[in-house]
């Protein structure tokens, strides 16, 4: 079979925008298949730090995928000492050599997309779809950030000066970087938050999600095989109390997460408490992403792009559409349609193909959506319930997508995490109003605009200070180079990964002005 465009999609890479490979979809689910899962390990490869040892179970049927072996806080910090010791062999290694090397890496990358889909269906529930795109993501976040290296840190930047004097701007590491990514992409983030980090020359401190390391140890060792020192990059698994050590240790001299909201306060206020280099904190959280349609909008686009939005990756990223804004002359027919293309979803195993849906990461996650969804049947309206097909694993995380429709847009309080999407009705001349709610969020990531109305997209592109605005196609997937991705308020600090701001964040500038 021919993968069909969807999957691959174009990627902006550092050759451009181009069309993926069209090497068939068979060819990617063989060796899927045939990529060997036993044993898989994620530890910190340095001897002797203190650890746990942790089953990682796969969301898909429970099963046992491979262990984890989390620092404790005393094997964090004496890993942050060994890491401190190897920031100026690191820095010593060219510009020109570190993006030679993240080129590589997505070469090898490209070359075990099987083996890398394996583990991800297996350790993070992704569909074959969803895997093949992080992949992918992944291999742009090294050639892009390769790119920026070349362009900031392999040559000084000549500035302007009097006759007799010549100044010159220098990006140089920070130090040691510590980089903190979830679960929902961990390869991509995991692989985005330490490419950018390594091509500013930097020491990096890797914590996966505690769900997902198996990934990431695979990604370790793959930028390891490309070039990168033995001592430049460290893998620390590990949970809540591991990434605390890491964030309060005095050598961490800037700080890439992504993750929740509560967790991005937290490491503010540990790096805050040192005293030590103020460290600058990268931080990308989540959202309470919004769709405003309107009633101009194409009915049977805005279907598509709701359920695209709202459901793939079972709502897992951050990005994805949590509250949708209908204008009240068109809601009755959009929501019956978006209702039947969501009932044509398939939940399922993502080891089938034809799975769109695959399970939550864990049962706590399970667990929380379960509970929201049982209040929402008390407090608001349910338009619409999936039903999980016959024979499914049991022990899988499943959780059938369903649409809400909320009385008033603020009966949503947090950002619930999955496949679960909640609908409010607007009226002709409301849509201050709408936006008042948006802004009301406290958020600001994603935000979709359906109309054909150009005063209306200019209206509310205006008013809300969200990072990554989509008009009149869906809201997630965001593509290195093309679409830097990121958001603002209680959504992160920026610069958007994969755009023109994010390497130097992790460099430091120097000015050398020379009387010549
Ligand atoms: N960059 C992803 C997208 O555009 C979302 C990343 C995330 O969920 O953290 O869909």
């Amino acid at each position: 079979i021919a993968l069909p465009e969807a999957i691959f999609g174009h990627r902006a890479n550092s050759r451009g925008v181009e069309f993926g490979d069209r090497r068939s979809l068979d060819d990617f689910l063989a060796a899927r298949n045939r990529a060997k899962l036993i044993g898989l390990d994620a530890k910190c490869a340095v001897p002797g730090l203190a650890s746990n040892p942790v089953d990682i179970r796969s969301p898909v049927d429970g099963s046992v995928v491979g262990r984890s072996h989390h620092l404790t806080a005393e094997g964090a910090t004496k890993l942050m000492d060994e890491a401190k010791r190897h920031v100026v062999a690191a820095e010593k290694v060219p510009a020109k050599t570190r993006a030679a090397a993240l080129r590589k890496a997505a070469d090898i990358m490209e070359s075990r997309r099987g083996q890398l889909m394996a583990v991800l269906a297996a350790e993070g529930g992704k569909t074959v779809e969803d895997a093949l795109a992080e992949i992918r993501e992944a291999e742009d976040f090294c050639r892009f950030y390769a790119d920026e290296t070349e362009r900031l840190f392999a040559q000084p930047t000549p500035l302007p000066g009097p006759t007799g004097e010549e100044n010159r701007l220098r990006y140089r590491s920070r130090g040691v970087a510590v980089a903190i990514s979830p679960w929902n992409f961990p390869l991509a983030i995991f692989i985005g938050q330490v490419a950018a980090a390594l091509a500013a020359g930097n020491v990096v401190v890797a914590k996966p999600a505690e769900q997902t390391p198996l990934v990431a140890e695979l990604a370790v060792a793959i930028l390891k095989e490309a070039g990168f020192a033995r001592d430049s990059l460290f893998l620390a698994p590990g949970d809540g109390e591991t990434g605390a050590a890491l964030v309060s240790h005095p050598a961490t001299a800037v700080v890439a997460f992504t993750g929740s909201t509560e967790t991005a306060f937290a490491i503010n206020r540990a790096l805050a408490a040192r005293n030590a280099p103020i460290a600058p904190l990268i931080a990308e959280t989540g959202g309470i992403n919004a769709l405003i349609v309107d009633a101009t909008a194409l009915p049977e686009q805005v279907a598509d792009d709701v359920v695209t939005s709202a459901f793939r990756s079972a709502g897992q990223r951050c990005s994805a559409l949590r509250l949708l804004f209908v204008q009240e002359d068109v809601a009755d027919r959009m929501l019956e349609m978006i209702a039947g293309a969501a009932a044509e979803l398939t939940v399922g195993n993502p080891k089938d193909v034809s799975t769109d849906v695959g399970p939550v990461i864990d049962a706590e996650q399970k667990r929380m959506l379960d509970e929201h969804m049982a209040m929402m049947q008390r407090t608001q309206r349910i338009r619409f319930a999936g039903t999980l097909p016959e024979g499914l694993p049991a022990g899988g995380q499943w959780v059938a997508p369903a649409i809400v429709e909320l009385a008033r847009a603020e009966a949503l309080e947090r950002e619930v995490f999955g496949p679960i999407l909640h609908v409010v009705r607007w009226k002709a001349g409301e849509l201050a109003k709408v936006c008042d709610a948006v802004e009301a969020t406290g958020y600001g990531l994603t935000l979709g605009i359906h109309s054909r109305i150009d005063e209306t997209i200019r209206f509310v592109s205006e008013r809300l200070a969200v990072g990554n605005i989509y008009v009149n196609r869906n809201m997630i997937g965001a593509i290195v180079g093309s679409q830097p991705f990121g958001g603002s308020a209680l959504s992160g600090t920026g610069p958007k990964a994969g755009g023109p701001n994010y390497v130097v964040r992790f460099g430091r500038e120097q000015v050398i002005s020379t009387n010549t």
